[in-house]
């Protein structure tokens, strides 16, 4: 076997909302790369695992194609993929591994605000304007409504103000565009955030293995990302009052003070952020020498 082949190749969007917060992850889990010249490719120096850089929609393919074995793609992207698959009558050879709570949107609905809008009948026999025809269409179907789809392939929020179309289906975030070009929101066909898709091609033991290795990292760096380590001290008898007020932790660890019969220190990981109301409540307890830190990684 050739040595490309045993290196795990994961496709990343070149430029895009997902760009930064993909590779980010990446290196949280240990994977240094080294930008190649003509920037399509990123080799890992610590790990066999390359990045490929491509535009998000190519992503689903080259998964589905085995070009690349792993992929961060929107869902909403890989949903598209797979209906468009299933229209031409054939299946995307990839599975969903893993969510990875960024690149959140939805795709919707939106009317111009001076339409009356009641329920999924007011879009019998109007044009929709999307990008997503095969996750507009499948809707329509679910639905049974009759409408006409309008391919845009992108500014499809001008699309009722050009004439071209009655609604639009596109994805929103913040509702931020939609408002200014006069639209609402009507109806959500999907929720959607970043994941991980894997190639359904079997892969080599050792492969396998670091794709599970990757992915319980992910994981570990998602669990701690708002986590903090508090350290405190305090006298014993507030301990229970203490505990209620840590934010989302399990057992605190609570360690006798040197030297002082009555006095203790709690260390505990907390699952959510520690804001400086709940320093000043733990302090109101009795809480003393508070300190939060940042939690890197975590093993569980
Ligand atoms: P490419 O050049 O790679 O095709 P693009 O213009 O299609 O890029 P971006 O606008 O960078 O893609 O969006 C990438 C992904 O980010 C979307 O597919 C979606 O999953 C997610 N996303 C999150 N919020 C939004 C939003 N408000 N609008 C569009 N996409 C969003
Ligand atoms: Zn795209």
């Amino acid at each position: 076997m050739e040595q490309s082949e045993q290196r795990i190749k994961i496709a990343v969007q070149k430029t895009g909302r997902l760009t930064d917060h993909s590779i980010d992850l990446l290196e949280r889990c240990g994977l240094k790369v080294t930008k190649s010249k003509n920037q399509l490719i990123c080799y890992g120096e610590n790990m066999p695992i390359d990045l490929l850089l491509v535009r998000d929609d190519d992503i689903p393919g080259l998964v589905s194609d085995d070009v690349c074995d792993l992929g961060i793609v929107g869902l909403n992207v890989v949903e598209e993929k797979r209906l468009q698959l299933e229209q031409e009558g054939s299946n995307g050879r990839f599975k969903q591994i893993f969510e990875l709570d960024f690149g959140h949107c939805r795709l919707s609905i939106a009317a111009p605000e001076d339409v009356d809008y009641v329920g999924p009948e007011s879009l019998k026999n109007v044009k929709i304007a999307t990008s997503y025809v095969g996750l507009l269409t499948d809707y329509l179907k679910r639905n049974r409504i009759a409408a006409e789809p309008i391919f845009f392939s992108g500014a499809v929020e001008i699309a009722p103000k050009l004439g071209r179309a009655d609604f639009i289906c596109d994805l929103v975030s913040s509702g931020e565009t939609l408002l200014a070009n006069g639209l609402r929101e009507v109806a959500v066909l999907l929720e959607s955030e970043a994941v991980v898709i894997q190639t359904l091609a079997p892969l080599s033991d050792e492969k396998q293995a670091l794709v599970d290795k990757i992915i319980q990292r992910l994981d570990g760096v998602l669990k701690v990302r708002d986590s903090k380590y508090i350290m405190l001290h305090a006298p014993r008898s507030a301990l229970a009052e203490i505990r209620a007020l840590l934010p989302g932790s399990e057992s605190p660890t609570v360690l006798p003070l040197e030297g002082s019969d009555d006095k203790i220190a709690v260390h505990a990981v907390c699952r959510e952020n520690v804001f400086w109301e709940t320093l000043e409540n733990l302090k109101a307890a009795g809480a003393s020498s508070l300190l939060v830190l940042p939690v890197e990684k975590m093993l569980a």
